[in-house]
């Protein structure tokens, strides 16, 4: 199942997005679902055009954990070494916009990259998760692109104003529900910047896999409904800049898409 959250008419609900996404928004529908998707829900059988309602953020996490250097070509690529563990920071919920939502490029720097990258979204409350158990606290996976101001992460050595500006985490479009781990964990992932092809990686390039990630995060703090874990970025980062329209697309997840917009 694909599971979007979307308003119509000043009303926000989530629904199951049916149809082939290869013909286009006029050849997706909207099963409107009632109740939420980390609790009980049936779909309502109403349904409506994608192309009639707006798209939102497919979660409102408490949290964003997302992991640094998670790629070898990519921690190469800005002459990183690789770290031996998980490489854990933190984005806001204010940074996290959806599909379409504008990335308003921050006062503050000259140089703001794209990274594309495979968002694990949590189905429910948990802390201290074994492997064998990750699989159950897994809801579904969405497109994500950590925006970085990458002037600022070199300039400071917390990464917060660099990776937490309002906007820098664009999610979207929905929450594809039908991939185990195994599928997960070798999916096509890459970013265009106005059609040209910047970085393309597979998921099994991953140095931490996603159980790790999940082991590791949860032996510190409690993830909930709808947190959103980050998985890192393949090589090939590259600058953005105001009017570029920038896509990650995740195979068999689908496309997200926004455009790069000055402040004010
Ligand atoms: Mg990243």
């Amino acid at each position: 199942m694909r599971i979007a959250r979307f308003s119509i008419d000043g009303n926000v609900g989530f629904g199951s997005v049916e149809g082939d996404p290869a013909d286009g928004p006029d050849g997706l529908v909207i099963d409107i679902m009632k109740g939420v998707p980390f609790g009980e829900f049936e779909l309502s059988g109403t349904k409506v055009p994608l192309a009639k309602v707006r798209l939102l953020p497919p979660v409102l996490p408490n949290k964003v954990v997302a992991i640094g250097r998670n790629y070898a070509a990519h921690a190469a690529e800005l002459g990183n070494e690789v770290p031996d563990a998980p490489w854990a920071f933190f984005k806001p919920s204010t940074s996290v916009i959806g599909p379409g939502d504008p990335i308003v490029y921050p006062s503050f720097s000259q140089e703001v990259h794209h990274e594309a990258e495979l968002a694990v979204v949590i189905s429910r409350l948990c802390r201290d998760v074994p492997r064998e158990r990750v699989k159950d606290v897994i809801l579904g996976y969405t497109c994500a692109n950590d925006v970085t101001a990458r002037d600022t992460q070199r300039a400071e050595k917390q990464w917060a104003r660099a990776k937490g500006f309002d906007s820098s985490c664009p999610l979207g479009p929905w929450i594809e529900t039908s991939l185990d781990l195994d599928a997960a964990g070798d999916l096509a992932v890459t970013a265009t910047v106005n059609g040209e092809l910047r970085q393309a990686g597979r998921t099994r390039q991953m140095l931490h896999g996603i159980e790790e990630l999940v082991v590791n995060i949860t032996e510190a703090m409690t993830l909930l409904p709808g947190d959103v874990i980050l998985t890192g970025t393949p090589a090939g980062v590259g600058p953005l800049n105001p009017g570029d329209e920038v896509s990650v697309t995740i195979e068999n997840i689908g496309t997200l898409t926004n455009r790069v917009v000055s402040r004010g």
